[in-house]
């Protein structure tokens, strides 16, 4: 309420704020809030780029800057953030320091914020890139920057109007897993046959066709101040990233992009704090970007920012059909599950050992050192791992926080299990535990299914989280 009255007092004539009545002031408070921030959180040169398998190296320039970018909803009674960062993964611990933080300065409950990172390559890893004492410093200085975007996100709450909708970008993605015939695909990094799926898309005869089908929708979430003044969009995309870096260089890949055109065509200038564009990864572990649109070979980063300018196009075009809204409910809830991990048993870790104790030997597959180091890894992991899942609840629009790289399919099978008219998922939302492949997907193999620090959780994962989340979904409608 003095946040209110300060702010009228800033821009509306003193006679005008006399004239107002107690009522209307009321009344317009019980209707929606929103704030929205964005905090640069672009690494040093020298700092750990991706990480683990991909072996990306230090940061040697910075193409475009990242950020961790913060929109925080409140209906008068519940209140909510949603915190959309450019990195590669956060894992838990981390987010939830973030989360503590925030709620010891503003009393936001630590079960009311959504962090999510958006899968940009060209950024760090957290922790799993950690290479020195400088990665050190900087996931201390990340942890204080999120925090502070959410903050700074809540303090600019302000009065304000909500809507949603959606376009199709399916010519934007395709499935990156790649059916074969049986007998056709080669032995696995730990010397087992019997897999199916190629991950490289080319001409091979073998293959039948793409293993899971892509989501095409791109959603949108629209925040205007109440003037109808653009406040914040957030996006939701299901394509893992797209990728054509320079090597070391940082960039926040296509949902940076998106969110500095947005952020060119709808900024105002006036009295409210900068408008904030954001794109999250919905469930993406096995869609890549397409790239040749047009048959034309991209300079690196210039396919990033050519998809970017054209979701941001085809965004503004949606938002000019949309139906605002004052009085929408804001819920959210939130369950943590615990999942077994697939540690190595004797046999693989004999096999590990066996390799690493004899590095220069041949091995059946380039990758079989690398996965070797990684099933010794695994086998210092817990059994078990506890994961967070949340869902929110916006009007009739809903939205599931997923912790893994998760798979298409899982995505789409929420969204049509959902009780609401619009649903989207986030993935690596509160945590990174790796690929979620479907048990169908596992049985077919490919590296997203191999035991590492890149996939480890039990075989029916999916089924769990998926299951989970429409209960939360449900509860939330219901
Ligand atoms: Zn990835």
């Amino acid at each position: 309420m003095v946040s209110r009255f300060c702010a009228l007092l800033l821009f509306v004539p003193a006679t005008l704020v006399l004239c107002l009545s107690v009522t209307e002031v009321h009344a317009e408070e019980t209707g929606l809030r929103a704030g929205a921030a964005q905090v640069d959180i672009t690494p040093p040169t020298g700092v750990s780029l991706d990480g683990v398998i991909s072996k990306n190296g230090p940061v040697t320039g910075v193409h475009d800057r990242i950020y961790s970018r913060a929109l925080v909803l409140d209906d008068g009674n519940t209140r909510v953030a949603i915190c959309v960062n450019d990195l590669c993964m956060v894992e838990r611990s981390y987010f939830d320091r973030v989360k503590k933080i925030v709620s010891e300065k503003t009393g936001l409950p630590v079960n009311r914020m959504l962090m999510t990172s958006t899968h940009t390559h060209a950024a760090p890893r957290v922790p799993y890139g950690r290479a020195s004492e400088q990665d050190d410093a900087y996931y201390e200085s990340l942890i204080q920057k999120m925090a502070t975007a959410i903050i700074t996100a809540e303090q600019n709450l302000a009065p304000a109007q909500i809507a949603w909708g959606s376009f199709d970008a399916g010519r934007y993605a395709a499935c990156r897993r790649f059916l074969a015939e049986k007998g056709s695909v080669s032995l696995n990094p730990f010397g087992v046959a019997g897999e199916q799926i190629k991950s490289v898309a080319g001409r091979s005869k073998q293959i039948i066709q793409p293993a899971a089908p892509i989501d095409p929708q791109c959603s949108i979430l629209s925040v205007q101040h109440a003037d109808g003044t653009p406040l914040a969009v957030l996006g939701n995309m299901s394509i893992h990233y797209c990728g054509g870096y320079r090597k070391g260089e940082i960039s926040a890949d296509y949902f940076g992009a998106y969110a500095n055109y947005l952020a060119e065509k709808l900024a105002s200038t006036g009295s409210h704090p900068p408008f904030v564009g954001m794109l999250s990864n919905g469930t993406s572990g096995n869609v890549g970007a397409v790239m040749k649109q047009d048959k034309k070979k991209y300079p690196p980063f210039a396919w990033i920012d050519e998809s970017g300018k054209q979701f941001a196009e085809q965004t503004v075009k949606v938002l000019q059909k949309l139906k605002y809204q004052r009085n929408v409910p804001v819920e959210m809830v939130e369950r943590e599950i615990e999942l077994e991990i697939r540690k190595p048993d004797a046999e693989r870790l004999a096999w590990a050992r066996e390799i690493l104790a004899n590095p220069k030997q041949k091995t059946v597959h380039p990758w079989s050192k690398i996965y070797a180091t990684e099933a010794v890894e695994l086998d210092q992991y817990p059994a078990t791992e506890k994961i967070k899942l949340q869902a929110i609840r916006i009007g009739d629009l809903g939205i599931a926080g997923l912790p893994c790289e998760t798979f298409t399919e899982t995505g789409l099978a929420i969204k049509a299990g959902s009780p609401f008219s619009a649903t989207f998922s986030m993935e690596l939302a509160n945590g990174s535990s790796g690929y979620l492949p479907t048990p169908k997907q596992h049985a077919l193999g490919g590296y997203e299914t191999w035991p590492a620090r890149s996939s480890y959780l039990e075989i029916d994962a999916e089924t769990k989280i998926r299951q989970t989340a429409l209960e939360l979904l449900r509860q939330l409608h219901d």
